[in-house]
């Protein structure tokens, strides 16, 4: 279901696409972000700039062919200035769009969290630093579906630590074998 228009949170005034999710329906995985940046907002497409060029070349590089991968965000239009969305336009998007978007339309077995707040939205108490790459069963009874649940760095914080580009790269080739198994 593709939003045409929604005027739930204040973050509507300052907008200037919905960015909807993109890839197959229903899709075996998921890639999920907090909310579009200034490239995404433009464009109207999920990670597309800088970011989303780091996230989409690792995805390649591990061995998924773009076509088959679900992209979207938690929230759906972009917070000002890339501040992190609040937890009200967290609750308020996600409630109205992501929940049908993920549980009755894409339905996926691996869920990705790119970020920390991604990751703590879809299991609260996440610690990206310790946790990143790692593989949960996510079964809280809190959503309609049974997936497996992995957090990573969001690639904003990989573009400024070089550092952790190689545990970056690592954890897609531990997502990519979730996929194949
Ligand atoms: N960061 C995100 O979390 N999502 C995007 O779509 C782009 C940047």
């Amino acid at each position: 279901m593709k939003i045409t228009d929604c005027t739930s949170c204040k973050l509507h005034r300052g907008r200037t696409n919905i960015v909807n999710g993109e890839g197959p329906n229903p899709c075996r995985i998921a890639f999920i972000g907090e909310a579009p940046g200034f490239s995404e907002d433009l464009s109207g497409r999920p990670f597309v700039g800088r970011s989303g060029e780091l996230l989409r070349a690792c995805m390649i590089q591990a061995g998924f062919d773009l076509s088959e991968v679900y992209i979207t965000n938690i929230v759906k239009c972009r917070p000002p200035n890339n501040r992190d969305p609040l937890n009200l336009e967290i609750i308020t998007c996600s409630a109205k769009h992501l929940f049908i978007e993920l549980y009755t339309e894409i339905k996926p077995k691996i869920i990705v969290a790119v970020g920390r707040v991604a990751a703590n939205y879809f299991r609260p108490g996440t610690r990206i630093t310790e946790e990143h790459g790692k593989v949960f069963d996510h079964n809280t009874g809190r959503e309609p579906i049974k997936y497996k649940f992995i957090p990573i760095y969001h690639p904003a914080y990989i573009l400024r630590n070089n550092s952790k580009t190689q545990e970056f790269v690592d954890d897609f080739k531990k997502i990519y074998e979730q996929y194949k198994a």
